[in-house]
Order: C-alpha cells, then sequence, then structure tokens
C-alpha cells in the first residue's frame, strides 16, 4: 500500500515530495468539464460513473502499465503458418473493457440526445489516463457514418461495432458480440495526398481484391479496416474483414512502428496480398466516402488535446499544492501562479472550443453540419499547436521529477504532438480550412454569426474581430494560412468564453491570446486573476 510507504529511512527523511495521488474522480473533480457539456448537451451520468472509474488510482495504474509493455507482434506460429497477430499486456484490454462498456465507440449512435457531445467527453477523459487505446475505439465511433454508404455491410457490421462491450478474440464478425474497426489510408508516397495511392482493387465475382501497402495502420487488432484502394473508376474506399469465414484475410502485418510515445497503440504497416474487400460507395468516390470517417476522427483529435492539457494541469496542481521552495508551497509563489494560470486559458479554451464543435456533431440542421465541418478543423489546429507548449511547461513545474517515468508527465509529453499530425497535419487542416470557406458560403456565414455573437461584451474583442476582418476582406493566400487560422481559432474560443466562461477567464484570454498583453512563453503575463483561474483546476 502506497499509504504505508515507510517516511523514515536509515540516512534520511523523506519530506517535502507530494504524495502519489490516489484515487481521483475525473469527473467530478472537473467543474469546467461539467459546465461545457451542460451547454452542449451532453448526458452526466454516463460521463459521470466512466469519470469515476477512470481516476481511480488502480486504472490510472493499469493505463500506465499498458504503456510501459507495450504490444508485440506474432507473425507466425510455431510451425510458420501465418498469425499476423498483436499480443497486447493484460492492462490495454482493462482499459479497452473499461472504455467499450461505458460507450466510448457507441454512445454517439444510440439515438439518444447529445450523443457526440457525451462521446467527445469520454475522449477527453481518456487520454488523461491511457491516450494510446482511444486511438481504436475513436476509428469505430468515425466509421459508422462512412458505412451507411453500403447498407448490406452497414446492416452486419455497425450493431457489432455499436455493442458496449468489448471482444479482442479473432473470428468472422458473425461470431462476435462486439467488433472495433480500424483505417488504413496512408501509404508510403503520400498520407496527406490520398489520390496517389498505389494500392490495386481487382473485381472478383461481388466483390473486390486489394494488393498493396499501407505504410501506417494503426490498431491491426481491428476486425475491419477502412481502406481506399485504386479500382478501374478511380480511388475507391473499401472494407477489409480481418477474418473470413474460415481463413484470416491476407492482410499480412509486416512490422510494428516503433513510436515516440502511444506506446500501448500497435501502429503497423501492412500488406494486402489479394486480400478481399467489399465496396463502399460509388466506385471513384473513395475520398467523399472515407472523409465521413475523417470528419469524425477529427472531433477527438481536437478533444484529445483538450485531455492531455487537462491530465498535465491536474499533476503540476498537485504538486505545487503539496512542494515548497524556499519556505514557501509552489501553489504561492507568484511567478508559479502566473505560470499556472496561464496554462489553464489554453486548456480551458480548447475545452470549450471541442465541446462546442461536439454540440455542433449533434446538431440536425444545416447550419449545425456547416459549424461542424469548419470549426472541427479550426479546434483541431489551435489546441494541438498549444498541447506540447503547455505539457513541456507543466512538465517542468515538477521539476526534475517531471523528467522522471515514475509521474506520468513523460508519457502525456509524449502524446502532446500526435494529433497535431495524424487527421490532418497542421498545414493540411489550414488549406483545408481556406478550401472549406472558399467552397461552402454555410460554412463562413455560420463561423461569422458565431464570431459575432460576442460583440458587445468586450470593447477588444469587438476592436480585434475588427481587425481580423478588415485585414482579411477575403481568403488569405496560402502562405498566410496559418496565421489566418490561428487568428480564426483564437477569436473563436474568445466568442465562446466571452458568452460562457468566469470574467477572469475570459478577460485573461482576450488579454493575452487576442490582444497580445503577454509574451511569446508561456507564464510571461501581468494582470491575470490567478486566483480564479487556478481555481479552475480545483482537483480532489
Ligand atoms: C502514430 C501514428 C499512427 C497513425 N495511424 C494511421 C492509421 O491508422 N491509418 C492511416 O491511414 N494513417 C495513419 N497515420 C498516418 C498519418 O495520418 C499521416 O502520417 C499523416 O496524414 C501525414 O501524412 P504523411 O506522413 O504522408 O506526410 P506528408 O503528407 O508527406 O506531409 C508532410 C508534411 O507536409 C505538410 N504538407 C502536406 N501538404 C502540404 C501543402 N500542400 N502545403 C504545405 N504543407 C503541406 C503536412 O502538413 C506535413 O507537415 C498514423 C500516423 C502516426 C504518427
Amino acid at each position: 500500500m502506497i499509504s504505508a510507504a515507510r517516511h523514515t529511512l536509515p540516512t534520511h527523511e523523506v519530506h517535502n515530495q507530494p504524495p502519489v495521488r490516489g484515487d481521483c474522480d475525473l469527473w467530478t473533480s472537473d467543474p469546467v468539464l461539467q459546465n461545457v457539456i451542460a451547454l452542449a448537451g451532453g448526458r452526466t451520468e454516463p460521463l459521470a460513473s466512466y469519470g469515476n472509474i477512470l481516476g481511480r488510482r488502480e486504472t490510472r495504474d493499469a493505463g500506465m502499465d499498458a504503456n510501459r509493455h507495450p504490444p508485440e507482434i506474432r507473425l507466425f506460429d510455431q510451425g510458420g503458418r501465418r498469425l499476423d497477430e498483436v499480443r497486447f499486456h493484460p492492462a490495454y484490454h482493462q482499459m479497452m473493457q473499461i472504455s467499450q462498456s461505458a460507450g466510448y465507440a457507441s454512445i454517439a449512435w444510440d439515438g439518444q440526445p447529445g450523443g457526440h457531445a457525451t462521446h467527445a467527453a469520454m475522449m477527453y477523459l481518456a487520454s488523461q489516463v491511457e491516450p494510446g487505446h482511444c486511438c481504436p475505439m475513436t476509428m469505430t465511433y468515425a466509421s459508422i457514418p462512412a458505412l451507411a454508404a453500403n447498407e448490406a455491410i452497414a446492416s452486419v457490421w455497425r450493431p457489432k461495432l455499436t455493442a458496449r462491450s468489448y471482444d479482442p478474440s479473432t473470428k468472422p464478425i458473425g461470431e462476435k458480440d462486439s467488433a472495433t474497426l480500424g483505417m488504413a489510408m496512408t501509404e508510403k508516397q503520400g498520407g496527406s495526398d490520398v489520390r496517389a495511392n498505389t494500392t490495386i482493387a481487382t473485381r472478383d465475382g461481388d466483390h473486390w481484391r486489394l494488393r498493396g501497402h499501407k505504410w501506417f495502420c494503426s490498431a491491426p487488432m481491428s476486425d475491419g479496416f477502412l481502406t481506399l484502394a485504386q479500382a478501374p473508376g478511380g480511388l475507391t474506399c473499401f472494407l477489409l474483414p480481418r477474418w473470413l469465414e474460415g481463413e484470416r484475410n491476407a492482410i499480412h502485418l509486416m512490422r510494428l512502428k516503433d513510436k515516440l510515445g502511444n506506446k500501448s497503440n500497435a501502429s503497423s504497416e501492412v500488406e494486402f496480398n489479394d486480400a478481399l474487400a467489399y465496396q463502399l460507395g460509388d466506385e471513384g468516390a473513395g475520398v467523399r466516402t472515407i472523409i465521413e470517417m475523417v470528419h469524425h476522427t477529427r472531433l477527438d483529435t481536437a478533444m484529445a488535446p483538450a485531455g492531455l492539457m487537462r491530465a498535465a494541469l491536474a499533476e503540476a496542481h498537485h504538486w505545487v499544492a503539496h512542494r515548497s521552495t524556499f519556505q514557501r508551497r509552489l501553489i504561492d509563489q507568484p511567478l508559479m501562479r502566473s505560470v499556472l494560470a496561464d496554462l489553464v486559458l489554453d486548456w480551458e479554451g480548447a475545452l470549450t472550443l471541442g465541446m462546442r464543435v461536439a454540440q455542433a456533431f449533434d446538431g440536425t440542421t444545416p447550419e449545425d453540419r456547416a459549424f461542424a465541418r469548419i470549426a472541427v478543423a479550426l479546434a483541431k489546429f489551435l489546441a494541438n499547436k498549444r498541447c506540447p507548449v503547455v505539457t513541456v511547461e507543466a512538465m517542468e513545474v515538477l521539476g526534475g521529477m517531471g523528467y522522471v517515468e515514475d509521474t506520468t508527465m513523460p508519457l502525456i509529453y509524449r502524446e502532446a504532438p500526435l494529433n497535431g499530425i495524424w487527421e490532418g497535419s497542421g498545414n493540411v487542416i489550414c488549406l483545408d480550412i481556406l478550401r472549406s470557406l472558399a467552397r461552402d458560403p454555410l460554412a463562413a456565414e455560420v463561423l461569422q454569426a458565431e464570431l459575432s455573437a460576442a460583440v458587445g461584451t468586450d470593447r477588444g474583442y469587438d476592436a480585434a474581430l475588427k481587425e481580423h476582418r478588415d485585414r482579411w476582406p477575403t481568403l488569405p493566400a496560402e502562405a498566410e494560412a496559418r496565421w489566418f487560422a490561428e487568428r480564426t481559432a483564437l477569436l473563436l474560443t474568445a466568442s465562446l468564453l466571452l458568452r460562457h466562461a468566469p470574467g477572469a477567464v475570459a478577460d485573461g484570454y482576450i488579454a493575452t491570446r487576442i490582444l497580445g498583453n503577454s509574451g511569446h512563453i508561456p507564464g510571461s503575463v501581468s494582470g491575470l486573476d490567478t486566483e480564479a483561474l487556478i481555481q479552475r483546476l480545483s482537483t480532489q
């Protein structure tokens, strides 16, 4: 038992080392999440129980174990027969079991109101404990709208993908109670530009055979994969089942990627050796079909950085509350307060914008859909550019121990850049934003309406919005796309905080992020209401 650890050692007394964090309910200890979930119309009951389970010490230890013992590839059995399997540590399966039973992948599709908002909050909570297992569940969640392109396939797969249970066995889909689905688009010669895919699809009766490779295929133990391949009519979307009736499909694992972080998640390289596939959507309409899946995974890549920032700040807050330097608790040191208060603004901004986007995913009007399309890209871009900065600073708050694997800081730090890279890297997202605004007048209109909604509440915001509109009366050239996206996302966040967050948060955000009354380094601020901002981190 941790509490029974011995303080008095033969050579010295251990003191001024913060206690190991025990159970910490991730729902009750996060009033900011509770506020934005209420605004977005999410469901509190499933989140309360999921946040409670995730925050238990035992679950957080399992999350660490799943990363300390990464998955192993098993290509062949002892007789040289192909297996193409991945073995995971029991802690990984434990995390999957908890999250799948809570409804991470399924709750958005059960027909109840607020499903996407609830799902997005689950993503945010899970990222705080074990981000790696989120990958297969996010892809499973996101595959549902793409599968709708083929009703016959959807009727078989959808009930299994939306079941609230976890079945890791390798069996044909018909023999399983629940299933997961992955995505394999990226090839060696190009990931962002999927039209450069060289995998070939050849018709074989009422299905197809795929031949080629995929350079990244995370979650290779999924029961099926959505993929793209060149058919005679052009790039087409396909579903590849991992298991056929009676035999494994010819999806050969080549190796697992040796990654910076995201260790618990098995990201692989695969080859399709005339693997059997079913067509989804029209021949030649591959991008249009799979983009439905990409759109939904982007929601999760916008929420994950908010969760990572929250996890890093919760650790930092616990540390400063229990550690003293120079005869004073760190949490009472004015400069430390400036650092923490400044970081809170990034986290609360990302969480608030992310949940507003999730609310739009739940909406049914053309305006909701248009807002979701444009705002998910803005949220993904901004949150992921801030996440590594915030996690690095939070790590430094712990001093030397922040760099040590006994704490969760290294895990969070290694994860921080990832959601900015996959599902559209920064530049690609910014160019997508320009394309969406150019092609979709309704997206531009709803975005402007959301920005205008806060006009009249703060003179600084009003002036900044006017300056933004004056600078870019039309869309910028490609070379300025990042500046435009950053500014738009910051203003959108400010607009939401002005309407829905306490004055200390909105005022602080506008002073530092919109009006530039700060340096470029976190904590280079003055005049923030540090008491109120640090209070936002109130953990148990
Ligand atoms: C851990 C991990 C897991 C992954 N899992 C999967 C998976 O399961 N399935 C899957 O399909 N993929 C997966 N990916 C791949 C990921 O989606 C791609 O790596 C990503 O889309 C970028 O593609 P790329 O690596 O080919 O880079 P490139 O497309 O070569 O891009 C390189 C850089 O150039 C920039 N760029 C591209 N076009 C332009 C332009 N026009 N102007 C300016 N800059 C530009 C990009 O923003 C990027 O920064 C995974 C990646 C990682 C790291």
